[in-house]
C-alpha cells in the first residue's frame, strides 16, 4: 500500500486589522491549495490596533471558521516559531503591489534563515482587492466613506460602531482567544 502522504499545513500571518476581502480571498486561496490552513493573528504590544487581538480572532473565526481545514489562533513573538508550533511547512503572504515586494522578499529571506525547513509562498488576490488595505479602510471609514463591499458585514458593523464610539484603540485588554 502507497505511504499516506503527509498533510501540508499553511500558516497565513497578520494583523487583520480588520480582516478585509483580500484577506479572506488569500485564506481561502491557501485553504485551496493545503490539507490545514493556520491564520496567526500576531500580537503586536508595540502597536495598539483599533480592534483588540481577541475581537480580530473572533470575527476571523465568524467569517471564515466554517471551513474545516481553517484554524484562526493568535501569536507572539517570532513567525518561524510560531509556524514551527503548527507544523507548518509554508508560509503564505498576500501580495497587491510591487510595494509589498521588496519588505515581503526580506522577511522570507530571513524567515527562510531562521528556519530553512519552512518557505513563503506568495499569492494574488482577486484584482479588485488588490488596492485594498486595513489601514485604508480604517481611514476611509473613520472619516465617513462607505467600505461597503470591502470588508464582510460583521466586519462593517463592527468598524461603524467603533469608529462611531470614538474608541481608537480598544478599551480593554484580554488573553487572546486561542
Ligand atoms: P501586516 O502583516 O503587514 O500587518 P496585514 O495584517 O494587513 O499585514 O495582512 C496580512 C497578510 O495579508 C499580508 O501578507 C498582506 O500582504 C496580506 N494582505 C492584506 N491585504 C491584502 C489584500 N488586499 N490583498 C492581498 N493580500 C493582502
Amino acid at each position: 500500500m502507497p505511504k499516506a502522504r503527509t498533510p501540508v499545513v499553511a500558516v497565513v500571518p497578520g494583523s487583520f486589522d480588520p480582516i478585509t476581502y483580500g484577506h479572506v480571498d488569500i485564506i481561502e486561496r491557501a485553504a485551496g491549495l493545503y490539507d490545514r490552513v493556520v491564520v496567526g493573528v500576531l500580537l503586536n504590544e508595540s502597536k495598539e490596533g483599533l480592534f483588540r487581538p481577541d475581537e480580530r480572532v473572533a470575527m476571523i473565526r465568524r467569517i471564515v471558521g466554517r471551513n474545516r481545514r481553517i484554524e484562526v489562533r493568535a501569536f507572539d513573538g517570532l513567525l518561524v516559531r510560531f509556524a514551527r508550533e503548527c507544523g507548518a511547512r509554508v508560509i503564505v503572504r498576500g501580495i497587491r503591489a510591487v510595494s509589498d515586494y521588496e519588505y515581503e522578499l526580506q522577511m522570507a529571506l530571513m524567515n527562510r534563515r531562521l528556519e530553512p525547513g519552512i518557505d513563503t509562498v506568495f499569492l494574488l488576490p482577486k484584482e479588485e482587492y488588490s488596492f485594498l488595505s486595513s489601514r485604508l479602510v480604517k481611514e476611509v471609514c473613520r472619516l465617513g466613506g462607505d467600505v461597503t463591499g470591502l470588508v464582510p458585514p460583521a466586519v462593517l458593523t463592527a468598524l461603524k460602531s467603533r469608529l462611531r464610539d470614538g474608541a481608537a484603540t480598544p478599551k480593554k485588554r484580554q488573553s487572546p482567544a486561542r
